[in-house]
């Protein structure tokens, strides 16, 4: 029996087969993507493919004995989906296709999981890009996000989407993208130096004061 994240599996409630979730950046899939997970859900006899929430795609109901073949099949790197660490970057399509987007969040949200999916944190971290104050890739509940406004970009910090929900907290506005990337740089920099153990953002901002985190990562 495989554990969570062996492999890069995730259990499935009948204790007998797994999920595998292949990363896919923002959510953004090819037509050949796609029918290469539809090919290898088929050839595996999966039993269900399904849009998770992080905008991935999960192949449910794998057998352990497949899930080397599966993966060499798919080709692709797991999508960091369990453990302490950063989970996939949720952006929305900004101002690549959305109409009423203001700065661009996929090019940026892609930046982002580039540097940062997959790495190693104090607790989960969860990180979204939005393209308006819509907010649509539901950034006020992401432990780190942008929302893209006319002058720049807002940093909101300390959302959690759980079952302790809490909302995220404006930590400074009007920044440039490149000030933005640098400034989540520290962020994440503060956040591996000062929080305990499975301890989210928002939770050590509760313990230390958003102030103290402004000081700390905040040009003056
Ligand atoms: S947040 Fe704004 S830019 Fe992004 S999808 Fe929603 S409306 Fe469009």
């Amino acid at each position: 029996m495989l554990e969570d994240g062996d492999r890069g599996v995730i259990i499935q409630r009948d204790k007998q087969t797994y999920a595998v979730a292949p990363h896919l950046p923002c959510g953004v899939v090819s037509p050949e993507i796609l029918r290469k997970i539809a090919g290898v859900a088929e050839k595996f006899g999966a039993a269900a493919l399904k849009i998770t929430s992080a905008q991935r795609i999960a192949i449910v109901g794998l057998k352990e004995e497949d899930i080397d073949a599966v993966w060499a099949e798919l080709g692709m790197d797991p999508g960091a989906a369990v453990g302490l660490c950063v989970r996939s970057v949720k952006a929305c399509p900004g101002t690549t296709f959305c109409k009423r987007g203001v700065q661009d969040s996929l090019s940026v949200g892609m930046q982002l999981a580039d540097r940062y999916h997959g790495r190693a944190m104090p607790g989960k971290m969860k990180l979204g890009v939005s393209g308006c104050p819509n907010q649509c890739a539901e950034t006020c509940i992401k432990d780190v996000a942008l929302v893209g406004k006319p002058k720049g970009w807002t940093v909101l910090v300390g959302g959690n989407g759980g079952g302790r929900a809490r909302l995220s907290q404006k930590l400074t506005e009007d920044l440039s993208t490149e000030e933005a990337l640098e400034l989540v740089d520290r962020i994440v920099e503060f956040y591996r130096a000062n929080a305990k153990p499975r301890e989210r953002v928002g939770k050590m901002i509760d313990r230390i004061g958003l102030d103290a985190l402004r000081s700390g990562v905040v040009s003056q």
